[in-house]
C-alpha cells in the first residue's frame, strides 16, 4: 500500500485492499485506487475500472495473478494500492497470536537469545500462569524448550534469567512480512529503496 506521494506505506491484506478500495470518504471520493506497473508505467485504476480489467486479465494472463472469488466475479487481487486520502486510515488491530508474537520477539529466545525456526519456538508467560500471569503482548514471549524447561513456574528472577527485552504490543502487524525475491512482489521495489518504513502513518 502506498501513501499518496507513492511512498510504500505497509502491507496489507487483499480483503483490506478491497475494503479500501471500494471506500468512499464524506464527499464521495474514492480513499484508494489500484496502482498497476503495466510497460513500465503506473497507470492506476479505481475499483469499477479495476473489476472490468479483472475479467479481462482472467482471459487473457489468468496465471499471472492472484484470484479472488467475490459472490458475482472473479478479481485479480491488486499488487499495489495507493491511498489517496490524507486523512488517518483505521488502525488495524495487531492479532495477538502465537505467529504475531514469534514475529514481534524476532524469532529469538527471549532469555538466551538465539534463533529458532518457529516449530522449535515455545511460548512462554513471563510471570507463569500460576502466579495469575496474564496471556497478553506484555506478558508473553518467544523462548527455546530449554530456557522453558530451566524457567519452570517461575518468574525470570526467581528462575535467574533476564529478558532481552520488555515485551511489548507491537504498533503494526508483524506476520504480515513479504519475501521481496517473490516474482509477484518484484512490483514493489522501486517503491521500497526510498522508503522510510518507521513513518508512522496511522
Ligand atoms: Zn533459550
Amino acid at each position: 500500500m502506498l501513501n499518496a506521494h507513492y511512498a510504500a506505506l505497509r502491507v496489507v491484506t487483499v480483503r483490506r485492499a478491497f475494503n479500501l478500495l471500494v471506500k468512499r470518504d464524506d464527499s464521495q471520493n474514492p480513499v484508494a485506487e489500484v496502482v498497476s506497473i503495466e510497460d513500465g508505467r503506473y497507470v492506476s485504476y479505481d475499483f469499477q475500472d479495476w473489476v472490468e480489467l479483472s475479467a479481462l486479465k482472467l482471459e487473457i494472463e489468468a496465471e499471472d495473478h492472484d484470484w479472488v472469488r467475490t459472490v458475482r466475479v472473479y478479481l485479480a487481487a491488486p499488487r499495489i494500492i495507493r491511498v489517496l486520502t490524507f486523512a488517518k486510515l483505521p488502525r488495524e488491530e495487531v492479532k495477538f497470536n502465537r505467529r504475531s508474537v514469534l514475529a514481534r520477539d524476532d524469532f529469538r529466545c527471549q532469555y538466551c537469545g538465539k534463533r529458532f525456526q518457529t516449530a522449535e519456538l515455545t511460548l512462554d508467560h513471563v510471570i507463569p500462569r500460576s502466579q495469575s500471569g496474564p496471556t497478553t503482548w506484555e506478558n508473553v514471549v518467544a523462548a527455546c524448550p530449554r530456557c522453558n524447561v530451566r524457567k519452570g513456574g517461575r518468574t525470570p528472577t526467581q528462575a535467574g534469567l533476564r529478558l532481552m527485552r520488555e515485551p511489548v504490543k507491537p504498533h503494526r502487524n508483524p506476520t504480515v512480512t513479504v519475501r521481496l525475491s517473490d516474482r509477484r512482489y518484484a512490483l514493489w521495489r522501486p517503491f521500497l529503496d526510498r522508503v522510510t518504513w518507521d513513518v508512522e502513518h496511522s
